[in-house]
């Protein structure tokens, strides 16, 4: 009967935002174990960890040994340094596309957990964690702001503050991702301020939590609002980096954030 359909539907649907969903959650093929990645062993294999050669401050995938990117090197970042667990291509830009614009919230909860990894492996102690702020025009017309829904879930994972109305987004400007390297350092100038909760940052150590980062004029803009609410330190935490000398480098679809 349609009727029970229904329900069971409902009940289905609950249990995959609610409860551990049993399978992977790219490819759908049934989990006999969780590990918390939502990932079966063939899709995890498919994301490019960003591990030893990459830049000390952006922390983007570099092809060389050179210590810092060439965008790092010519421009001047706000944030002490930023780190990101996987290069932003295949599977990690699927899932990142499916919790921005896919309606996949419990996304969030999954790719939460390697953020949590590199947090601690880098040791990158933070008093308190903000989200990447998004203009309230876009969150209107979203729903959301996922990186809100990393930073929640990674701070009540690890007890840490956690705020997302310290600083905000008072311009909404074009969108980095159609934007070239040179053109998003000026975009972002001036565009985030501080918010009402601002206060909690004064003396703290920050972390600024985001899912992507592309050339780090974002991070960077809004690690500067953030040292003027008085943060001792700011450091910049993404779930995914482009690659240095990616298309995106130069301007295409890719997306920053926004
Ligand atoms: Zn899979
Ligand atoms: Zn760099």
């Amino acid at each position: 009967m349609a009727m029970s359909e229904g329900i069971k539907k409902f009940y289905r649907v609950m249990r995959e935002i609610f409860v551990d969903k049993f399978s992977c959650i790219s490819c759908d093929e049934e989990l006999f174990e969780q590990d918390g990645s939502g990932l079966c062993d063939a899709c995890k294999k498919q994301l490019i960890p960003i591990e030893s050669l990459r830049c000390a401050k952006c922390g983007r995938a570099i092809a060389n040994e050179s210590e810092y990117c060439t965008t790092c090197m010519n421009n001047l970042r706000h944030f002490d340094y930023a780190r990101e667990c996987y290069v932003y291509d295949g599977l990690a830009s699927k899932l990142v596309h499916g919790l921005k614009f896919g309606g996949k919230r419990y996304y969030s909860y999954y790719m939460a957990m390697p953020m949590i990894d590199k947090y601690l492996d880098e040791d990158m102690a933070c008093d308190i964690a903000i989200p990447a702020p998004m203009h309230k025009a876009v969150r209107r017309q979203r729903k959301f702001n996922h990186a809100a829904l990393l930073a929640q879930e990674f701070a009540d994972r690890l007890r840490l503050d956690y705020t997302d109305e310290a600083i905000v987004k008072l311009i909404n400007n074009k969108e980095q991702a159609k934007l070239g390297a040179r053109e998003r350092e000026n975009n972002a100038v001036g565009v985030y301020g501080a918010g009402k909760a601002a206060a909690l940052l004064k003396g703290k150590r920050v972390l600024i939590i985001d899912d992507v980062l592309t050339t780090g004029s974002t991070a960077s803009a809004i690690a500067q609002a953030v040292y003027k609410c008085g943060a001792s330190k700011v450091t910049v935490l993404a779930y995914a980096a482009t690659s240095y000398k990616l298309k995106s480098e130069v301007g295409n679809n890719e997306d920053e954030m926004v």
